[in-house]
Formats: C-alpha cells, sequence, structure tokens
C-alpha cells in the first residue's frame, strides 16, 4: 500500500522531540570549528569551554583508574560512594549545606542534572521562572519535562539580574519552580548576598521550589571570595525544596569527561536515582575517579585559571566596550560576557545591514572569522555572548578584528 509498506504517519517522530531545537551554543562552535578544519583562521568565542588542559594530576588518576579492572565494572547509578562523599563535603564547604552522601547522584555532565532535576519536580503544566537571558538547554528541558517555562527578562541596565518585584509579578498558582543561576551563562551576572537572600526568601515564602544550577560557583572574580553564595547557604530553610546542580566541567577544565551531578532532599535524590538507573546507569568510572582526584587533590592548577580568566575578563570588556555601539557591562563570575549590540543594527556594515544579533553573527563571522552566540539563543535579540574561556592570543586578535571591523 505504501512504497516500502511502511505508513509513513507511523514513521513521524514525536511532536515533543520535534519541537526542540539543537543547542545553539554547541551549533555555533561545530560550525566554527568546522571552519577552522577547512583552513580558515576562525576564532571562537563561542562554547563556554576551558582552552586549558584538564590538570595533570587528574589526568593521572584517570590513566591509574582505567588500568584497575575493578574500574571496568558498573558502579551503583547514583556514583562511586567516594565521589558521593567527595561531593557532599565540597557541597557542604561552598554552598553551605551539610548534606549526606545519600543526597547526591553522579550525573553525565551538568546537563544531565538539570534534565534530572526537571523531570523529578515538573507534572504537566507546572510553570518554572526562568530568568531571562537563559542559558539555551532550561526551556527545552523543562518543556521535555512537561513543564512551562516562564521568562522573567532583566537588561543590560540592570546587570541581567532579576528583582523579586519581576518574579512576583510573574507568580501565579501554577508557579513550583524557581530556576536560579548565579554566576549566570549567558551574562556572567553574579547575585549579591542581599539578592540572593531576598530570592530565596521570597521562594521559601510562597513555597516554590529553587533550582539552582552552581556549575559557576567556583568562578568568580573581585569579590573578596572564592565562590558565590548558595541560595541554599543565604536561606537555609530552602533545603526541604532545592535542588543543586554542579560538576567539574568548568572550574577543572573537563568538559569532556562529562561528570556533573545533583544534590537535593532524599526522596528527590532516590526519585532522579532511580530515573537514572533507567536512562544511562553510571557514569564512567574513569571519569568518576578524575573528578574525585579534582576536588580532593590539589587545587592550584584550578585557581590558576580562575586568575587566567580574571585576566581575559579585564581584556574583553575593555576591548568590547571601546567599539561604539556596544555596551558591554562588567560581569563578576563564570567566563562569559553578554554585550548589549542593539546600537550596531541597522547600520550597515560591508554592505550588509543586521537587523537581529542573530544576522550580526553571521555578519561577524563571515567578514570578521570571529564566531559568536546570537542573543536569541539565550532571550531576546539585540545581545551576543563571548566566552573568554579562549586563549590570550585568539582573544587579543578576535578583539582586534572586531575593532577594525566596526570602525570601518
Ligand atoms: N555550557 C557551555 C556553553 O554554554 C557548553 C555548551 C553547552 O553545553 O551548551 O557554551
Amino acid at each position: 500500500m505504501y512504497p516500502g509498506g511502511v505508513d509513513p504517519s507511523a514513521r513521524t517522530i514525536s511532536s515533543k522531540i520535534l519541537a526542540i531545537a539543537e543547542s545553539a551554543t554547541l551549533k555555533v562552535d561545530a560550525k566554527a570549528k568546522a571552519l577552522k578544519a577547512e583552513g580558515r583562521p576562525v576564532i571562537s568565542f563561542a562554547a563556554g569551554e576551558p582552552d586549558f588542559p584538564t590538570p595533570a594530576h587528574v589526568v593521572d588518576a584517570a590513566l591509574a583508574a582505567v588500568k584497575d579492572p575493578a574500574n571496568h565494572r558498573y558502579t551503583p547509578a547514583a556514583g562511586l560512594p567516594a565521589l558521593r562523599a567527595a561531593i557532599a563535603k565540597k557541597t557542604a564547604r561552598d554552598s553551605g549545606w551539610a548534606v549526606d552522601p545519600s543526597q547526591v547522584v553522579v550525573t553525565n555532565g551538568g546537563k544531565q542534572a538539570v534534565y534530572q532535576a526537571f523531570q523529578a519536580l515538573l507534572n504537566e503544566g507546572d510553570e518554572v521562572l526562568v530568568p531571562t537571558p537563559f542559558w539555551t538547554t532550561y526551556p527545552e528541558v523543562i518543556g521535555l519535562a512537561g513543564g512551562v517555562a516562564i521568562d522573567v527578562f532583566a537588561g543590560a541596565d540592570q546587570d541581567y539580574k532579576v528583582t523579586v518585584e519581576q518574579l512576583e509579578k510573574a507568580r501565579t498558582p501554577r508557579t513550583k519552580v524557581l530556576l536560579f543561576v548565579s554566576p549566570s551563562n549567558p551574562t556572567g551576572s553574579v547575585f549579591s548576598p542581599e539578592e540572593t537572600k531576598a530570592i530565596g526568601q521570597w521562594a521559601l515564602e510562597h513555597n516554590i521550589w529553587v533550582i539552582a544550577d552552581e556549575i559557576y560557583q567556583n568562578l568568580v572574580y573581585d569579590m573578596g571570595v572564592d565562590h558565590a553564595l548558595s541560595i541554599v547557604e543565604a536561606v537555609p530553610e530552602l533545603q526541604d525544596q532545592c535542588i543543586l546542580v554542579n560538576g567539574v566541567a568548568k572550574t577543572y577544565a573537563m568538559t569532556g569527561w562529562r561528570l556533573g551531578w545533583m544534590v537535593g532532599p532524599a526522596d528527590v535524590i532516590k526519585a532522579s536515582a532511580n530515573l537514572q538507573s533507567h536512562l544511562s546507569s553510571n557514569v564512567s568510572n574513569i571519569s568518576q575517579l578524575a573528578a574525585l582526584q579534582a576536588l580532593e587533590g590539589d587545587q592550584a592548577d584550578a585557581r590558576a585559571m580562575q586568575q587566567a580568566f580574571n585576566a581575559r575578563r579585564h581584556a574583553i570588556i575593555e576591548g568590547l566596550n571601546a567599539i561604539d555601539g556596544v555596551f558591554c557591562p562588567t560581569p563578576q563570575g563564570a567566563f562569559y560576557v553578554y554585550p548589549d549590540v542593539r546600537g550596531l543594527l541597522g547600520k550597515t556594515w560591508a554592505g550588509r545591514t543586521p537587523t537581529t544579533s542573530l544576522e550580526l553573527a553571521d555578519v561577524i563571522l563571515d567578514e570578521c572569522e570571529v564566531a559568536a552566540v546570537p542573543g536569541e539563543a539565550f532571550g531576546p535579540s539585540g545581545y551576543l555572548r563571548f566566552s573568554y574561556a579562549l586563549g590570550d592570543a585568539d582573544l587579543a586578535e578576535g578583539i582586534a578584528r572586531l575593532q577594525a571591523f566596526f570602525r570601518a
């Protein structure tokens, strides 16, 4: 009846999956890498990925792990006991929450932790308040869990930080979760202790769960502290309604090792571990033992990388703000800057007149061979995200190209 005997409608991809867009950050990064492979001198500010190698003592731990046949086997789906204990210790130290190791699940990168956190909490139609600009993956993951992402936008004029008043305006009887990301991807903004406490108290008062993505927690600058204040440390009463998401990728230059975790109340963590036992089982033992070394071993390399990022942060902010039409606030964390580029739109550059940041990103890729992620990936048009986790020389060259291009 049908060619090949297959009803085409029976082959249709589910509407849930069809609705997912490819990760814009990974897409721009892949495009930049492909152009580079063709021999074009592309400088990529696209992916949030440290240029440094993973610290040698971490790699050595992995080498030793791979040689031990004990590590060629499954571990409990929720992770190696020693690593869960080390994560509990780190959570007590940096997030001010004394959890039992049983309150930790080790995941395939922070991304799986984000996915499982929303799967664990959301029922169909539950609303999640998403401070915007947001990392491109959150709305997709919320939708996959049946939730509805409610964007709450804060612009450059307020350092991209939402206020309690804005959150309160967006609250409805369906509001179940607040997403809290400080330092933020894509803006690098860090909420002050007072702001963090005010938002935490508001969530507590209205019985709203908080999913706090703390993956950039240790990448803060000029704040006189070595980590951003966790919302659960600011408001300890949130411990019954809070999930923390974290991982080794950004602090220890371990993006490719795929090692993250989630921490939360015992029932949520048990449910998430059950989910993971059907989804992916345990994370590679080699990565788990490398992460154990990263967390428990010498921190000198991590500190040195953090200092290098800080120097680059100053260089990129100064370089971008020197371009007429660009306004780049000074973020205190992560390794992103998020300039407002609306002053460059509607003008003609090399014969092209971009009217959106999506088009502007294309122009600078084509004309300057510089890759940045357009604001459309993270919320409204009019912004570009630059990751400054690339090498010093590339950073200087990329900024010089942009300055020369927009001066012309
Ligand atoms: N989280 C990083 C970024 O935002 C890595 C890419 C991704 O997973 O989105 O660039």
